[in-house]
């Protein structure tokens, strides 16, 4: 029988989730999903001097706000091999450092962080790197250079120590990545890493491989990041005699700065102005701010679309994935070995199809709690109401727009009479001609039973055909008594809207606003 497909999402709370790290969390998911398995959140604490408060609960929010919900985990209802937590699990790793210490793979290493230091600067010194390793661990203080008394004296007076792995000398490390292939490391290149540190905590590569093994995974799919760290993983299941157990792995692409050069970055968001975090958050140390996706009104669905595409490509030109696509289409073979270049204009062209997607009233519904997130509910609660009127606007500026916020920022004049108006296009158009003919309009607006588009539509055609004038050459005149703009949604149907009241009263007072902007000038 085939076991049962288990994979994990295993961040460290150490911040925010970035993007690429949601992105892993969706990987795992869909192929959990795809294969009828089980998704798990584990969270990897054990370096405590980095958790950062607040971390763990932002994860949970933003996989639950993304639609990627494990089926066992931290936040997600306890499962068989709870807990889930590497810092409630702490009890259960120094039994296998210990094991690994008898049968030969391990060390304790007795060296204080002075002695390390002046390592480091005399390899420096001879312009080379200090690496705890085959070579130096000779003349280290450790398990292997003292004698066995010695040992059993430094641990019967609790001296410090650190448990190290005892990497085999000049071995090829050999292992299979669903995405990138054979891989071989010779351990050459790689130190003996610390699996067990001085405060009781086993570190990451101790704590992550043994939970792998006691949770049952299947599968580890991970950054590349991890990459350098999979061939001590190996070695570690191999020396835990867990080979037959190891799961399959697999190393998801960078993903690159929009210009493709280099690893995408916070900074990259803040200067070039888009989200690398899928919700807002707020450090606590610096006060900083970084806008999330969902603040910036993107759709989930929206935002695991654009995640999806990046790094992996269907076999066919499309581009819009539901959830349900993604689950039936993904492979991690059709996953590129090469970084994944973020476009922030596609990702905004993404959410402009799903908003597209949206009904009316689910816009409607969309707009209202914008507008109230904007402070500006009260003012208009009447409006708001008007389910009618609100659908009206979602209808009128949908195609216009790439999100639902863009709504009420360039529709504002359906809620509020303009204010000002654009001064450089006064200056060139306004005459007199425009002054009369707006006054006749809105002296039609007044007395005639308009209420259609057509309506106001053919009004203003009879009002510049009286006055011997051309239509066409006051149209954005009259966009700008009525909302202050250049540009906007179909004009008559605004006018039909608002109705013919507001219509006139909005050009009288903006005759005489602009009468009066004119004086000055
Ligand atoms: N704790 C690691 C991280 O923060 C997990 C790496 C892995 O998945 O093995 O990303």
């Amino acid at each position: 029988m085939s076991k049962r497909f288990r994979v994990r999402f295993a961040p460290s709370p150490t911040g925010p989730l970035h993007m690429g790290g949601v992105r892993t969390a969706l990987f795992n998911y869909l192929l959990a999903k795809q294969n009828d398995g089980d998704f798990i959140l584990r969270i990897e604490d054990t370096d405590q001097g980095r958790t950062i408060e607040g971390a763990e609960a932002y994860i949970i929010q933003a996989l639950q706000w993304c639609g990627i919900t494990p089926t066992e985990g931290v936040g997600f209802g306890e499962g068989p091999h709870a807990p889930y937590r590497q810092s409630d699990r702490k009890h259960l790793y120094l039994p296998y450092a210990e094991q690994l210490i008898k049968s030969g793979f391990a060390y304790y290493a007795f060296d204080s962080n002075e002695q390390l230091e002046a390592m480091r600067k005399q390899a420096e010194g001879n312009n080379s790197m200090f690496a705890y390793n085959a070579v130096t661990r000779k003349a280290l203080c450790n398990s292997l250079t003292l004698s066995e008394a010695e040992v059993a004296d430094k641990l019967s007076k609790n001296e410090a120590y650190v448990i190290r792995f005892k990497l085999p000398e000049n071995e090829d490390v050999h292992l299979h990545d669903t995405i990138r292939g054979h891989v071989t490391v010779n351990t050459s290149q790689m130190d003996d890493k610390v699996l067990y540190k001085s405060d009781g905590m086993p570190t990451y590569h101790l704590a992550n491989v043994v939970d792998d093994y006691l949770m049952q995974i299947t599968h580890v799919i991970r950054g590349e990041e991890w990459l350098p760290s999979a061939p001590l993983h190996v070695l570690l299941y191999r020396s835990l005699g867990w080979e037959q157990s190891m799961p399959q792995f697999a190393h998801l692409p960078l993903l690159l700065k929009p210009d493709g050069k280099g690893k995408l970055s916070k900074r990259d968001g803040d200067r070039l102005g888009f989200p690398v975090f899928p919700l807002t958050w707020t450090d606590l140390a610096s006060n900083e701010l970084s806008i999330g996706y969902r603040e910036r009104f993107y759709y989930p669905e929206a935002f695991t679309n654009i995640l999806a595409l990046l790094g992996w490509h269907p076999e066919s030109e499309q581009e819009i994935f539901s959830m349900d696509d993604l689950i039936k289409q993904f492979t991690l073979q059709r996953v590129n070995k090469s970084g994944a270049r973020f476009d922030p204009e596609k990702a905004k062209w993404f959410n402009q199809q799903y908003l597209h997607k949206q009904t009316n009233a689910a816009l409607a519904a969309q707009l209202v709690q914008v507008i109230q997130g904007a402070q500006a509910g009260e003012k208009h609660t009447t409006l708001l109401s008007n389910s009618h009127f609100m659908e009206k606007i979602c209808a009128l500026m949908r195609d216009k727009v790439q999100f639902v916020n863009e709504i009420w920022e360039q529709g504002q004049y359906f809620f509020e009479r303009p204010v000002s108006f654009p001064e450089n296009i006064l200056q060139k158009k306004w005459n007199d001609d425009a002054a009369r003919i707006m006054a006749h309009y809105a002296n039609l607006c007044q007395t005639q039973p308009f209420i259609s588009r057509e309506d106001f539509e053919s009004g203003f055609k009879n009002s510049a055909t009286e006055l011997g004038l051309n239509a066409g050459n006051f149209m954005q005149l009259l966009r700008i008594c009525i909302t202050g703009m250049a540009g906007g949604a179909d004009l008559f149907e605004t006018c039909a809207l608002l109705g013919k009241v507001e219509i006139a009263e909005r050009i009288i007072l903006a005759i005489n606003v602009i009468k009066e902007l004119r004086k000055g000038a």
